[in-house]
């Protein structure tokens, strides 16, 4: 003869929450699920306390560790243009050379004068500096 137990919450589970980390009482309808890329898993059910902390979670990867900001910085530097850079300009000196001459023959004097602006600003800009350090 088998005998019923009362579990009325049959599919209740205790779980953290992807963002803040506390852990929730979470059902089959616990509206803050998402499918998440964690733990070496492309797709791993990752529920939520909250819509805030929902929200959050598209603003880092996986568990929230709070290095996100880092992880930009690194991908934002690792993002190196100046190599870049120096390929186009190597490739293309002669034709910009060529540009600012174009530029110096038809507007005489006005290049000078630009020249003459940034060193007045940068000698500017050295003096603040110094007075602030
Ligand atoms: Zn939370």
């Amino acid at each position: 003869m088998s005998v019923r137990r009362k579990t009325p919450n049959r599919l209740v589970l205790h779980r953290k929450c992807g963002t803040c980390g506390k852990m929730i009482v979470t059902t089959a309808d616990t509206p803050w699920v998402r499918q998440v890329e964690r733990d070496g898993k492309k797709q791993a059910t990752t529920y939520f306390c909250c819509s805030q902390c929902f929200a959050a979670s598209y603003k880092h990867i996986g568990w929230y560790d709070g290095k996100a900001e880092e992880r930009r910085r690194e991908r934002e530097a690792k993002r190196d243009t100046r190599e870049k850079s120096r390929r186009y300009y190597a490739a293309h000196a002669e034709e910009l050379r060529e540009k600012a001459r174009r530029y110096r023959k038809e507007h005489p004097g006005v290049a000078a004068a630009d020249s003459a602006y940034q060193r007045r600003k940068r000698k500017l800009l050295r003096e603040e500096a110094e007075l602030s350090a």
